[in-house]
């Protein structure tokens, strides 16, 4: 099958474009037939190399956003309606099911949590066999095309979580989402705008302000032109938002706590800018202020979210496609950021 796969850590160089064995379905797992794979930054850590050196299959292939339809299944299969040539979504996180955190719908808790294209074989390549637990069936007469399904799994599966069970954001109340052109960013509008929330978003060009409009964005800033705080502040008549929705780090991490109003909420689910802030905790503590980390989500919130999605409240924001072979230039786009949404790779 065609595949893209590195063999050793290292540079956009390391990606080769090839034919790699079919993988067999094992017990318990389906084998689907991808059509398209939407790229995160894990993807280019994973490539790079993580600290810690955390095992990954080598000759690795990466990719952990899928959409395709159902090619094989494995034995012990459980469920009768995954049928051959079914259209699927398949959830990035892979867990036990059984524990109590599987249980209680805290997957990413699971002991055994582990991510595809990461700690197992991704969906950069025609065919990836996953567990059948990790199957959400799309209903055939989808408004959206399954290409473009595959930026939905993770960044909505994520926003879900920081969103809707972890600040539990309500219809009264504000949200400043960073970063609007960012895959997880343009889903959490989209969350966001749902609930009936009012957004504040930032984008750093001029040209993204229009896309976030489209989105719902009820206000948009250009960080690089305006010092966003001030910005918030003001839009908030001085008062601030009650939730912040972070995932950049360093750069915005403390700035983004101090727009928060008394009893804010920051929730933040990674950061590409670097791991480590200073910030004072009596700002912290005097305005009674809550921060949640939170790593990814469950299956049953991404349920709940292609839900809403088939509802026409939320949709996968393709920004860039590219083919397989061009996996690449794709991941050079998701470095250089100049794309608003998602960057989907087709494969077939
Ligand atoms: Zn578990």
């Amino acid at each position: 099958m065609k595949s893209v796969f590195f063999e050793g850590h290292g540079g956009l160089d390391v990606l080769k474009s090839a034919d790699m064995p079919e993988p067999r379905p094992q017990e318990g797992e389906v084998r689907v037939r991808v059509k398209s794979c939407a790229l995160n930054h894990l993807d280019i850590w994973v490539r790079e190399g993580l600290p810690g050196n955390p095992k990954i299959p080598m000759p690795h292939i990466g990719g952990c956003d899928i959409s395709g339809t159902i090619e094989a299944v494995g034995p012990g299969i459980k469920d009768p309606s995954l049928k051959i040539g079914a259209p699927v979504l398949v959830a990035a996180g892979v867990s036990c099911g059984e524990c109590e955190f599987c249980q209680s719908h805290r997957d990413p808790l699971c002991k055994k949590f582990n991510i595809l294209g990461f700690q197992r074989q991704g969906g950069l390549a025609e065919k990836v066999c996953v567990p059948e637990r990790n199957i959400i069936p799309l209903s055939t007469s989808s408004r959206y095309p399954l290409s473009d399904w595959a930026a939905f799994p993770l960044v909505f599966t994520t926003a879900w979580s920081m969103l809707m069970e972890k600040v539990k954001l309500q219809a009264d109340e504000t949200v400043l989402v960073q970063a609007a052109g960012s895959g997880i960013g343009s889903a959490a509008i989209q969350v966001a705008k749902a609930v009936g929330a009012k957004v504040i978003t930032t984008v750093g060009e001029d040209w993204k302000i229009a896309e976030a409009r489209k989105l719902g964005a009820d206000e948009v800033i250009n960080y690089k032109k305006e010092d966003f705080e001030k910005s918030v502040k003001d839009l908030t008549g001085g008062r601030g938002v009650d939730v912040t929705f972070e995932h950049i780090g360093p750069e915005v991490f403390v700035q983004s706590l101090r727009c928060l109003a008394p009893g804010g909420r920051l929730v933040t689910c990674g950061s590409t800018s670097g791991l480590d802030v200073t910030f004072n905790l009596r700002a912290l503590f005097s305005k009674n202020i809550t921060v949640f980390g939170n790593y990814m989500g469950s299956i049953k919130g991404l349920k709940k979210a292609v839900q809403w999605a088939e509802e026409r409240k939320l949709k996968p924001l393709v920004g860039k496609t590219f083919p397989l072979d061009q996996t690449r230039e794709a991941q050079r786009c998701m470095i250089s950021r100049d794309f608003f949404g998602k960057i989907v790779v087709t494969v077939s």
